[in-house]
């Protein structure tokens, strides 16, 4: 049997009965990082064989645990922070050993998004994760891009020197939104910052971003016309273009939305600037 274990993500007492049972009763840990492990394995004063897995090696590393799972051994596989395969090597080997058959479980616990997203106070309902967003910018747009109208909460993993423009490209790409950046989750400076993207944007342009971060950012919220007369138009049309959509898309959607033809809304919305 595989075990993939979720660790703590800074708080120490965030490990579960069953995950210290199993790492103490395996024949071998895969870890991320070796020395990261040992220490956690230390505090616990659990001994035990450790390997590193990590995604240099993962593809070969994978055959490997996958050969001596075969043999019978059993195998538990840490990474340096939360669940294995959330933004951390393990997910290939969960995907190899489904098609080898070979048996794998996951031993839940702590995990930085979600425990972000619920602390952001934003809709849990439904959510969309993006892991880390591309370093560039125009990739970064392109992602957001994708997701603009996923009615659904937002979450991504960002590093604290990419905070702000990562935050800057949200609000030009998303519109300026309510959204959450929660810093150091689980440690005793934990700290969530709640506002618009430009309200957060501007805190961390005085205070310097230190700390791991989740950003958590409301989905797209479709703003209903209360009625079809000319100010309920015009007004639907400017929300839809100060979430991020063109004219040409919100005067589309608006029409949709009230009922009226695309030439109507067109006709009612025709001085509204081109761009916001
Ligand atoms: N596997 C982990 C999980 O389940 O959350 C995520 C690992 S990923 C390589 C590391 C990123 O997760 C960090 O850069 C940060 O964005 C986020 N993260 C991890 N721990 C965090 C914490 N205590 N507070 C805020 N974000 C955290």
């Amino acid at each position: 049997m595989i075990y993939l274990c979720a660790t703590p993500i800074g708080n120490l007492e965030d490990i579960t009965l069953r995950v210290l049972r199993i790492l103490s009763e395996v024949d071998l840990v895969a870890a991320e990082d070796t020395r990261q492990a040992r220490k956690l394995l230390n505090h616990y004063e659990i001994h035990v064989p450790l390997v590193s897995l990590h995604q240099h090696n993962e593809a070969a590393r994978t055959e490997q645990i996958l050969g001596w799972a075969a043999e019978g051994k059993q195998i538990a596989v840490i990474s340096d922070a939360g669940m294995p395969g959330i933004s951390d090597p393990g997910g290939r080997l969960a995907a190899a050993a489904n098609a080898a058959e070979v048996d794998i479980t996951v031993l839940p616990g702590a995990n930085a998004a979600l425990t972000g997203l619920v602390l952001s106070g934003l809709s849990c309902d439904a959510f969309f994760f993006g892991g880390f967003l591309p370093r560039k910018s125009t990739e970064r747009k392109k992602a957001l891009e994708a997701v603009r109208s996923l009615k659904a909460s937002l979450i991504y993993y960002e590093a604290p020197h990419r905070l702000v423009s990562a935050l800057t490209d949200m609000a030009a790409v998303l519109g300026d939104r309510q959204a959450a950046a929660a810093r150091e989750l689980t440690k005793w400076y934990e700290e969530t910052i709640r506002g618009t993207l430009g309200e957060i944007t501007a805190h961390f342009s005085t205070t310097a971003p230190k700390g791991e971060f989740v950003i958590i950012v409301d989905g797209y919220t479709e703003s209903v016309p209360e009625g079809t007369d000319e100010t309920d138009i015009r007004r639907a049309v400017l929300d839809e273009m100060d979430a991020g959509a063109s004219k040409k898309q919100a005067i589309k959607s608006v029409a949709r939305r009230s009922g009226l033809s695309k030439n109507e809304v067109y006709q009612k919305a025709l001085d509204l600037p081109t761009d916001l």
